[in-house]
């Protein structure tokens, strides 16, 4: 990446690199910044292959932070600003960074602590108010300037070594960029090895893609921290020499006004960041007029969202899979094409596989599966990382001669469009009859009141395990459980509608937008039994 990055600098320095609300840098500034900061990262010791964790939201800094880690010859692990003390001494204990960059209150709130206890030495702090000149009240009501004691100051010390680089390092594509702790929505956080030879791959695929018919910006939809954000918006806008704009985090009315005022081509996120714009009292067509490509990924995307988006701001969302050990993206949607959906389930397709990437559709013994059967999706390609960090089991277990084995659970149609059915470990088993809560929840999500949708199994005398949905109702709507219930009965074989479905004013999700259905599935169970 740092090849690129010297590429888009040296052909245009004076270029915006990034916008955060009205503050702005230049890609020269944004090199000349990484620089000094990754300066300052091995003047205190930090040393090729050491880890640098970073915990901030979607702020310049940010940006600033990776490419200073990289500089130094350091690992970069992106943290999630939502994680709180437990996740945190986890990640931390298992990646041992030697330096941690977050911002002032995260520091305060919980990062300082985990970082003492694990005697990380190097400690930098930004506040997430620098660089910007226009406060918003709605992100920034509670933070606040406050110096960390003991830690220094990101802009400061960047700017203090102006002029100054720090020694050249020249990674190669099998080195780790990027240790990446998938979300957690499953088991124990894993660190994906990320290489650079992985990321470069997948963000010049994205640049490419821009490069061919999307001239204009991209809006960072999704968390930097999170391997789509990285890879998809940032490492892609730094191949492809593009304005990367910034909102700090996903809120949709600032994002609304934030794509007004920057006027972005592309912008890429997860399916449930496109429904909650879509439901934002305020949207019109004018907030998405510069948009030339929409791009979603990282959960699954509804064709009835697609059709209502379509159909209410004239854009298209084409759909795209991946996983963090795939470095984002191993499916796409080709140009002037659409995904098809299944006729059978109502499944939207999510792709075919990305240049040089294969995708295999196999039963518990790992043999190929004919076309149409459903069976676990195996990924070959030059984004699949080679192993989890210090996890050999689970590498042995998941990542084999360079196939990845997702754990998801999927089919391929006679033209080689392939289809997410669910997660393996989500399968519902009603009387031996399998029930994939992905196709209940495309049922669901076809009710104009349904506005999020997630189907658990929940224990049943009878059935072993019987079909429960959870909702969030669109804004205005009135629909009641029972008429859903009805809705999903006219549509569905009889052992897979929902016997039950609660209504929610809001559903759980991760901080990438992930609705987490497990824990529903987990409160339900626990409902269930003191019920
Ligand atoms: P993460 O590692 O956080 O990116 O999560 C990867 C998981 O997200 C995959 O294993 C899938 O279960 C899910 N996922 C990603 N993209 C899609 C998609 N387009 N449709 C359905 N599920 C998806």
């Amino acid at each position: 990446m740092l090849d690129l990055l010297a590429d888009t600098v040296r052909d245009h320095p004076d270029d915006v690199a990034l916008t955060y609300f009205d503050g702005r840098l230049t890609f020269a500034e944004l090199d000349e910044l990484s620089d000094g900061l990754a300066c300052h990262l091995v003047e205190r010791g930090v040393a090729q292959g050491d880890r640098v964790a970073v915990y901030l939201q979607n702020v310049p800094q940010f940006a600033i932070a990776v490419l200073a880690g990289w500089k130094a010859g350091a690992i970069v692990v992106p943290l999630n600003p939502m994680y709180r003390m437990h996740e945190l001494t986890k990640i931390l204990g298992d990646s041992r960074p030697t330096a941690v960059i977050s911002s002032e209150q995260g520091w305060h709130d919980v990062v300082g602590g985990v970082a003492t206890a694990l005697e990380i030495g190097i400690a930098v702090t930004t506040s997430e108010l620098d660089l910007q000149t226009r406060d918003d009240q709605r992100l920034f009501a509670k933070s606040q300037r406050q110096p960390a004691e003991g830690c220094a100051d990101l802009l400061a010390v960047a700017r203090s070594y102006a002029g100054k680089r720090p020694p050249a390092v020249s990674p190669s594509a099998s080195d780790i960029a990027l240790l990446v702790y998938t979300s957690g929505t499953s088991g124990v956080p894993k660190g994906a090895t990320n290489t650079h030879g992985n990321v470069v791959f997948n963000a010049e695929g994205t640049a490419l893609r821009l490069n061919e018919d999307t001239p204009g910006g991209i809006f960072a939809l999704a968390p930097l921290f999170h391997i789509t954000g990285l890879v998809v918006q940032f490492a892609a806008a730094l191949a492809a020499g593009r304005q990367l704009d910034l909102a700090y985090r996903f809120e949709p009315g600032v994002v609304l006004d934030a794509l007004a005022e920057h006027a972005p081509a592309f912008m890429v996120g997860p399916s449930t960041a496109y429904m909650a714009l879509m439901n934002h009292p305020e949207v019109s067509p004018e907030h998405f007029a510069s948009l030339k490509m929409v791009h979603s990924g990282g959960a699954p995307l509804p064709s009835a969202v697609v059709e209502a988006f379509r159909e209410r701001f004239g854009l298209y969302i084409r759909n795209g899979y991946g996983l963090t050990e795939t470095t984002a993206t191993a499916t796409s949607v080709p140009l002037g094409k659409e995904a098809p959906v299944d006729a059978a389930s109502g499944t939207l397709a999510v792709g075919v596989p990305t240049y040089n990437t294969v995708l295999r559709v196999v039963d518990e013994d790992g043999s190929d599966l004919p076309v149409g059967e459903v069976g676990e999706i195996v990924i070959e390609g030059p984004m699949v990382v080679p192993a989890y960090w210090n996890k050999p089991e689970e590498t042995a277990a998941s990542i084999r001669d360079g196939r990845l084995h997702t754990g998801d659970v999927g089919f391929m149609d006679e033209q080689g469009w392939f289809y997410v059915v669910d997660r393996k470990k989500d399968m519902i088993n009603a009387s031996g009859f399998k029930v994939w809560p992905r196709e209940v929840e495309d049922v669901l999500y076809g009710h104009p009141a349904v506005r999020e949708a997630a189907v658990v199994g929940v224990p049943d005398a009878y059935r072993g395990e019987t079909v429960k949905a959870f909702i969030s109702l669109a804004r205005g709507s009135t629909a009641t459980g029972e008429e859903l219930v009805e809705h999903c009965k006219r549509q569905l074989a009889a052992y897979k509608y929902p016997r039950s479905v609660e209504i929610l004013d809001e559903l759980p999700k991760t901080a990438t937008g992930k609705i987490l259905r497990r824990q529903l599935r987990d409160t339900a169970r626990a409902g269930e039994q003191h019920g």
